[in-house]
């Protein structure tokens, strides 16, 4: 089964595309993950991105594309994955299509997650995530269950992203109503987009998302 997860900065899309690998044994493919591993290991990639990811804008959709063929292409056979933060424009919604197409693969299921835009700075403003598996926690709504050990891989070691600062919040909440909003009727009108409430607790929003699951997907949309 591959699906997206789809949603502003801080709808939640990487802590249910975690708890989707544990419960359905699927792949999270994050985007912003993988230009941050890029940064870390100081890639030309890495240099390349940089600015424009601290400033709130989105790396050219030429760079994501590739990268996230590059990364389907060595899932093994089979293997169903999760998009998160991917496709972010019109173009690479389209590209996702095609690229799909010609490795006759197919998504399953595109799930919006809906959230209040005024719940979202202080979301990220609190936001911090593990270095090492990348699951992401709370000040206040979501602590790890023993204090300052990840709850998925038992590591110690979190970080705070510096673009979850209100000022650089603001203009990636920008950049998702201009650029990434508009790829919402895309998939309306293919029939595949279903909608969950983003704003109910993190336990209620995975319920709901399973019950998305237990439904036909888009084979059964013609
Ligand atoms: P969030 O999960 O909070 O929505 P991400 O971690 O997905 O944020 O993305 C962080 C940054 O990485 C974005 O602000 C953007 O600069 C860049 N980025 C990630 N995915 C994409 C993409 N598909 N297209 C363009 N830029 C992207
Ligand atoms: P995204 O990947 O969409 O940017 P995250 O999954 O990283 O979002 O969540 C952003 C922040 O909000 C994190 O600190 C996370 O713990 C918290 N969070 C996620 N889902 C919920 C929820 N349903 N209610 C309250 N806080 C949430
Ligand atoms: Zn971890």
């Amino acid at each position: 089964m591959n699906l997206i997860l789809l949603g502003p900065p801080g709808a939640g899309k990487g802590t249910q595309a975690k708890r989707l690998e544990e419960r359905r044994g699927l792949v999270q493919l994050s985007t912003g993950d993988m230009l941050r591993a890029e940064r870390a290991s100081g890639t030309a990639l890495g240099k390349k991105v940089q600015a424009i990811m601290d400033s709130g804008q989105l790396v050219s959709d030429e760079i994501m594309v590739d990268l996230i063929a590059a990364r389907i292409d060595r899932l093994p056979k089979g293997q169903g994955f999760i998009l998160d933060g991917f496709p972010r424009t019109q173009r690479q919604a389209e590209a996702l299509d095609a690229m799909l197409a010609k490795k006759g693969l197919r998504l399953d299921y595109i799930i919006e997650m809906k959230v209040d835009e005024s719940a979202l700075v202080n979301r990220l403003a609190g936001r911090f995530s593990c270095t090492n598996c990348g699951a992401s926690y709370h000040d206040v709504h979501h602590r790890p269950k023993h204090e300052d050990v990840c709850d998925v891989c038992g590591s110690r070691d979190f970080v705070r992203r510096p673009d979850d600062r209100p000022e650089t919040v603001k203009a990636r909440l920008k950049t998702y109503r201009e650029l990434t909003a508009p790829i919402l009727p895309y998939y309306r009108a293919k029939g595949v987009l279903r909608t969950v409430d983003g704003m109910a607790p993190i336990d209620r929003v995975a319920a709901e998302i399973e019950s998305v699951l237990e439904r036909p997907g888009a084979a059964s949309n013609g």
